[in-house]
């Protein structure tokens, strides 16, 4: 199974919250919160459990969170090329990857240091658009 492959790859342990977990994450096409995962996995994992499973597919660079403009976290697996633009849809919420636009290289200013980063734009989806 690709779930579990992932998590030996990486040298994690392979457990149903984390196999559980990468699955839906690997079937959305979108960004999801802790609250989406929570919800599509009927609420048979705690919070807690959920909470470190993200963290630790994050810090084996599995997935990459994004920081919504409402400050609510949305993980999505982890995709090529690093900088890219993600796009929020301020109608139906939808958080999603640009991977076709890439972020040119930019410097920050002196005494700075640059841990991660998100480029958020906020607009209406092409769905959304179509039913304005
Ligand atoms: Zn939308
Ligand atoms: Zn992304």
């Amino acid at each position: 199974m690709h779930e579990k492959q992932i998590l030996a790859d990486k040298k994690l342990s392979i457990t149903t919250s984390r196999t559980r977990i990468l699955n839906i994450l690997l079937n959305s096409k979108e960004a999801l919160s802790e609250k989406e995962i929570r919800g599509k996995l009927n609420d048979l994992h705690d919070r807690a459990t959920i909470y470190r499973s993200l963290k630790i597919f994050t810090e084996k660079g599995i997935v990459h969170p994004v920081v919504t403009e409402n400050l609510v976290m949305k993980y999505v697996i982890r995709k090529e090329p690093e900088n890219h633009l993600h796009f929020k849809c301020t109608a139906c919420g939808k958080v999603i990857c640009m991977t076709g636009i890439r972020i040119s290289s930019y410097s920050l200013p002196e005494g700075f240091v640059q841990y991660d980063s998100n480029f958020l734009v906020t607009g209406l989806c092409r769905t959304c658009n179509a039913q304005a």
